[in-house]
């Protein structure tokens, strides 16, 4: 298969953990420049799907492309930043400060030499000032908290601007502000570079204000497709009931409540 516009296709896809099935009959495909958000409840196949998708696991039945190629043979790693929900960095002893973290983000698109350069200090120092730990550049990362921790890692996955970028639950350790911040930028990322995102999110009542495609899963697809034709389907509501469907679509006001609180930045 060539390159396509096709960031991701999943055809027909079938995952079982031993004899237990955790998935099937996924079909999707997802253009480039998407901004899909993943939901659905816990343990119905999430992190499966992100972990077939980046080829770490095989389906038994089905095919997963990536940008065209066979997902389990892909190989060119620069051109996604991947932050899963746990990480070693996590450790408290990891011996690395933050600037040294987010420079490990720009190395992998390097070829050699593998080196940091004067230009690379500047886009570095960019990232930790969009996510406001510029401060804390010269800290160990076992220092600091895990809404800080969970910002270094951010800055991370995307200080070399991937064409893809896949978040499993970014947003758990955040407060309120970085998290509004954080999609604003996630935001402008995505419309400016045309990165295509995925993320996994238990953010119902906010991604439906960033992101232009939901995936609904539960072992099966139960949805995809623009949050417009979701929030305007019949079977949606007849699945979910209104309530729970106006709360994905925002047609409350939690979200001008949230606005008048925090501030957008
Ligand atoms: P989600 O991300 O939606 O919470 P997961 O993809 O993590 O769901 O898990 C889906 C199901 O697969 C769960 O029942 C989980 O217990 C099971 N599972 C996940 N990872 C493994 C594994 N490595 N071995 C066996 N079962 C697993």
């Amino acid at each position: 298969m060539k390159e396509t516009e096709n960031v991701i296709s999943m055809q027909n896809v079938y995952f079982s953990y031993n004899s237990a099935e955790v998935l099937s009959g996924v079909s999707f495909d997802l253009k480039k420049g998407a901004f899909l958000g993943i939901v659905g409840p816990n343990g119905s196949g999430k992190t499966t799907l992100i972990r077939l998708m980046l080829g770490f696991l095989k389906p038994q039945i089905g095919d997963i492309y990536l940008f065209g190629q066979p997902a389990f043979l892909f190989k060119d790693w620069h051109r996604i930043g991947y932050l899963p929900q746990k990480t070693s960095f996590s450790d408290n002893h990891f011996p690395a400060k933050v600037k040294e973290i987010v420079a490990l983000g720009l190395l992998s698109k390097k070829r050699s030499p593998k080196r940091i350069f004067r230009e690379d200090l500047r886009i570095i120092d960019k990232y930790l000032d969009l996510f406001g730990i510029i401060d804390l550049k010269e800290k160990f990362i076992g220092e600091l908290s895990g809404g800080q921790r969970q910002r270094v890692l951010l800055a991370k996955a995307m200080v070399n601007e991937p064409e893809l970028l896949i978040l499993d639950e970014p947003t758990t350790a955040l407060d309120p502000e970085t998290r509004e911040r954080f999609f604003d930028i996630l935001k402008e990322i995505n419309n400016k570079k045309a990165m295509t995102i995925i993320m996994i999110t238990h953010d119902i009542g906010t991604i439906g204000r960033y992101a232009s495609n939901m995936l609904y899963l539960d072992k099966r697809v139960i949805f995809f497709g623009t949050f417009e034709s979701f929030c305007n389907s019949n079977d949606m509501t007849e699945y979910f009931g209104e309530f729970a469907q106006h709360l994905i679509c925002h047609r409350h006001d939690t979200g001008d409540i949230y606005k008048k609180s925090y501030g957008r930045i």
